[in-house]
């Protein structure tokens, strides 16, 4: 079949009516678009339906999803994703999924609770990997353990560690959801979805609500279990090159024969739409200086997900609406000045199985809340009575078609994304192919708007005439914050107020027990059930990614032929080294003005107009890393990224070329909205990203290039931005983006990347866009102004040095350079970090650092301090870019126990590590390493690699140095860390953790996150 995506469709002997291996084939469709083959099969016996979509790849996906609704908000089918991978009749380990995280090549391995689903996937590039990971995983959902203790650490338990203490309430999720519940933004969207379906299973928390956690009993959880996570009500998705027939087969003879079929009702059931609009008034935590803040959101139910057309047209409206610079209801509401920028909850939420369309501002108060519906509607109303911007709409709709082809992934790698858009129609009782086949909606979408009026009459019914309406107005309530934290106390109390002292001991030996479950090593006979790898399937090579270096008139040139779905990728790097220090800070506000501005006489919203129609995007980022083979050379440039398809490229040149020649940074207001934009998503993003934080702030104090993460994207950056907003001195901002220009944009700093099916083809218009580019001399040594720089960073950031600080083990030297930072924040968790600097690294001890932070993070700091200390994570990290080694926690309810468990960690390995462990961890690590990338990462991974001095070379030393590693090399690399003289400590936590810590001990300078 002729068609415009590549290759052709690869398809298998099967045809609809036939059977396979247990299964019956119900349809078969080719989606050119998706370069695959779809097939649809229902199990004979049990009635299980399974799609399989077949194509070239290799990294192979199995999904299994169960539709799980909810009729309370005890989170049990949060906590049953949790107890399911606790052991199963064949893999009785106890904990399996960690297990084959350490010891598999799987791509993707990971479980996923919804408002009405539970979604468990895995996937690996390696077959006999992959066929391991489904046996796990089926048993896992199929014939779980789920014993009592199981649901105790995983759900909710009384918590006495000895008989005269206060009791207190402990548990994996109960702690994950505390940490949740303590985020302004998750009650924005919780809250409001909840009262816009107050009839469905939307309306509870499927994750739980600590406050209702504790309702949940050990039976009811057993019983939803039985009633749902069967045959019947499963929902299997398979992609890759693997055959249908080889896959089916082992589900059936292994896992589904054994079953019958069984009636369940599991439809989550459809909305009643009101006859007047609501209003909900919430009230959600939030620090001090928020006080009497609000979001104010309004929303509407737009149609069902299950309808391809609907969603599609939805999107490009949501698109066309609220994305670009010059989307009406963006202008209109970031225009009025009542609230500072539009809320993360914007946008179209198809997850749900009515869609949902939301649009409101963030830090906006309460009574600018019916001046806001105001502006919506109006905007609303206007467009659909003047009809729409043309230009505009085009650019959505090529937006939208533009992002369906591209091979991307971001938060879940690009098979998972097919397998999730399949279940939004399959689970909702829709076709199942429908969201995946793009073409056939897009061009009746197309076809209507040809005919006219098409989203003129969307925006009348869905939003205009649709009464199904709410406005919520979420207020900040730092007095929220607090209860919250308090609450578990309380709510211990309350709960146990009339307790025996029967009761008392029975808590007292449950605590005991599950410690001594946890930390009981498991069985080697139970370990031995596990399927494994040995390092003789290790691919023992990295992937190539083909490479050609050239010049344009003097620019470097570096091009990657690789398939690419007809989109081409151009990656413009210029070098900031050498800039004046006092302008580092503002880097991150120009390279967002940069691609949002107006120019060569154009204004920024037709630019953002030219930008949508021929381009899929254009971005700007920055990139620190520490040059390799060097103590503290710093790698600095700022790039260019643009995306198109092939033969726009010359359209999307043009418009590079515009935005490097003849930007206008000068516009107050845009610089004004877009410092206000920054700050609010990096102030909301420190609760979801605590610990990068806290690693990035640590590591600062010890390396040249993490010290630039953190003026660039770190507190440093968040302080920074908060001090510019409150001064309003957006001259300075003005002039500080002029100057980074005129400096940065220089042809003799400059490299060109870019990747495509044929990259020759583009040559010619690329030497004529950089023989445009001016040519700047500049100081050859910019180290001086880099020296401005660190004290810059120093001065932000005050390092306190205490001499022989504790943390050291016996025989270890002691730590010279060794600060606790304390950064105070309202959450009812901590995020805990220390780093270490290493020094003179080469390639074989980075591979060791490596795997010993994989032997970390899947080992003892799972063990420690996510098992035993109940935090949602324990990791550790050794990147190639940056010379330190990091250990740091997620959503910990401890502080000063974990700083000892980093240490203790290193302990165990200098201690010796069993060599089966090391080999399961080599296993992992490799797993890591060839972690499958989309077209434009590959390429410009690679460009990166050039840029860096990681060569050829390098990576096979670093692979080599991990395929071949013993316990000896473990403990000498765990040495190394431990003798550093150079550590620091970062913890972004509650004044009442810091408190505890001190009256433990253990003393922290403490600042605020925002003064
Ligand atoms: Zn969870």
């Amino acid at each position: 079949m002729a068609n415009d995506y590549g290759p052709g469709v690869p398809v298998q002997r099967l045809a609809a009516g036939g059977t396979v291996s247990g299964f019956r084939v119900e349809r078969v469709q080719e989606i050119p678009e998706l370069r695959s083959s779809a097939y649809l099969f229902t199990h004979a016996k049990t009635g299980a339906r399974l799609i399989h979509l077949y194509n070239e790849d290799d990294n192979n996906l199995f999904s299994i999803a169960f539709r799980t609704p909810v009729g309370d908000s005890t989170g049990v089918p949060h906590i049953l994703e949790h107890s399911v991978l606790c052991g199963s009749k064949r893999f009785p380990v106890k904990d399996p999924f960690q297990e084959m995280l350490k010891g598999s090549l799987q791509t993707f391995l990971n479980a996923m609770t919804y408002p009405d689903k539970t979604v468990y996937p895995v996937s690996s590039q390696v077959e006999k990997d992959f066929y391991n990971l489904v046996d796990v995983y089926c048993d896992a959902v199929l014939n779980p353990l789920l014993t009592e203790n199981t649901f105790y650490q995983e759900g909710w338990h009384y918590d006495l560690e000895n008989p005269d203490g206060p009791i207190g309430i402990k548990g994996i999720v109960y702690n994950e959801m505390k940490g949740v519940f303590s985020d302004f933004s998750s009650h924005v969207g919780r809250g409001t979805i909840s009262k816009l379906f107050p009839d469905t299973t939307y309306f509870h928390e499927s994750g739980g609500d600590p406050e209702h956690i504790p309702e949940l009993t050990y039976g009811q959880f057993r019983d939803f279990h039985r009633k749902f996570y069967h045959p019947s009500n499963s929902f299997i998705f398979l992609y890759g090159n693997l055959p249908s027939e080889k896959t089916l087969r082992f589900i059936d003879e292994k896992y589904l024969g054994a079953f019958e079929a069984l009636s369940i009702d599991s439809s989550v059931g459809t909305q009643p739409l009101w006859g007047e609009p609501r209003t909900a008034r919430i009230e959600a935590p939030a620090p001090e200086d928020e006080d009497g803040t609000a979001s104010v959101i309004c929303s509407w139910i737009v149609g069902e997900s299950a309808d391809a057309v609907s969603v599609f047209a939805q999107s490009i409206l949501a698109n066309y609406l609220l994305s670009t610079e010059s989307s009406p209801l963006k202008r209109a509401l970031v225009d009025s000045g009542l609230g500072e920028d539009l809320d993360d909850m914007c946008g179209l939420d198809s997850d749900l199985a009515q869609s949902v369309f939301s649009v409101g501002l963030r830090k906006s108060a309460p009574e600018h809340a019916q001046a806001v519906l105001g502006i919506i509607m109006d905007t609303l109303e206007r467009e659909a009575a003047r009809g729409l911007d043309a230009d505009l709409i085009e650019g959505a709709v090529r937006q939208a078609e533009f992002h369906l082809r591209e091979i991307i992934s971001g938060h879940f790698p690009y098979n998972l994304r097919l397998a999730d858009r399949c279940y939004r129609s399959w689970l909702n009782g829709g076709d199942p192919f429908a969201l995946l086949a793009f073409e056939k909606p897009l061009s009746i979408i197309k076809e209507e708007m040809r005919k006219g009026g098409f989203f003129e009459g969307l925006i009348r019914r869905h939003f205009i005439d649709n009464k199904h309406r709410l406005l919520s107005i979420v207020t900040a309530s730092p007095e929220k914050g607090k209860k919250l934290e308090a609450q578990t106390e309380e709510q211990a109390k309350r709960l146990t107020a009339g307790f025996t002292d029967e009761d008392r001991r029975r808590c007292l030996a449950l605590t005991r027990a599950l410690r001594e479950q946890q930390s009981a090593p498991p069985s080697p006979e139970a370990l031995a059930s596990l399927p494994a790898l040995t390092k003789d399937d290790l691919p023992r090579e990295d992937r190539k990614v083909p490479f050609e270096k050239g010049e344009l008139g003097g620019v470097p040139l570096i091009t990657h032929p690789i398939f690419t779905s007809g989109i081409a990728y151009l990656d413009i790097g210029f070098d900031f080294n050498g800039v004046d220090a006092g302008l580092i800070p503002f880097i991150p506000l120009y390279l967002e003005l940069l691609t949002r501005c107006g120019a060569a006489g154009s204004s920024y919203e037709q630019m953002a107009k030219r930008i949508s129609l021929s381009t899929g995007g254009i971005d700007m980022t920055v990139a620190c890393r520490t040059k390799i083979g060097t103590a503290d050379g710093l790698f600095f440039m700022a790039f260019m990224h643009g995306k198109s398809l092939e033969p726009r490229f010359g359209e999307m040149l043009g418009i590079v070329k515009d935005l490097l020649l003849s930007p206008d940074l000068t516009n107050r207001k845009q610089i004004k909205d877009l410092l206000l934009e920054g700050r609010n998503a990096l102030n909301s993003s420190v609760i979801h990203s605590g610990h990068s934080f806290a690693v990035t702030n640590a590591s600062a104090r010890l390396s040249r290039s993490r010290m630039m993460d953190e003026l660039l994207g770190g507190v440093s950056q968040l302080r920074f931005l908060d001090a510019v907003v409150k001064q309003e001195d957006y001259d300075s901002a003005a002039g500080a983006c002029v100057k980074l220009h005129d400096f940065l944009i220089n042809r003799s700093a400059c490299v060109v990347s870019v990747t495509a099916g044929d990259p020759s083809k583009f040559a010619g218009q690329l030497e004529s866009l950089a023989s445009s580019l001016p040519v700047k001399v500049r100081a050859v040594d910019g180290g001086g102004s880099l020296e401005i720089a660190f004290r810059f960073a120093v001065l932000c950031l005050p390092v306190k040095v205490r001499a022989g600080d504790g943390g050291g083990e016996a025989g270890h030297a002691e730590p010279v350079n060794m600060g606790y930072r304390g950064i105070e924040i309202n959450s009812a968790v901590n995020f805990a970090a220390r780093a270490w600097k290493i020094n003179g690294l080469d390639a074989a001890e980075n591979g060791r650092l490596f795997l010993l932070s994989r032997s970390l993070s899947t080992g003892y700091l799972w063990d420690k301090v996510r098992v035993e200390g109940g935090a949602y994570g324990g990791m550790s990290g050794m990147s190639v870019s940056h010379p330190v080694f990091t250990c740091a926690s997620y959503r910990d309810p401890n502080l000063e126990e974990t700083l000892e468990h980093f240490t203790k960690g290193l302990g165990e390995a200098v201690n010796g590590i069993p060599k089966d462990r090391v080999d399961q961890c080599i296993v992992g690590a490799i797993g890591r390493v060839d972690q499958p990338r989309t077209p434009h990462s590959l390429g410009l991974g690679e460009t990166m690699d050039i840029l860096t001095g990681r060569t050829g070379e390098y990576r096979r030393e670093f692979r080599e140095a991990i395929l071949r590693a013993t316990p000896e090399d473990l403990k000498r690399a765990a040495e190394r860390v431990l003798s550093s003289r150079e550590s620091a400590v970062t913890v972004l936590g509650s004044a009442a953790a810091f408190d505890k810590a001190a009256s433990n001990g253990v003393a922290f300078e403490r600042e605020k996150l925002l003064p």
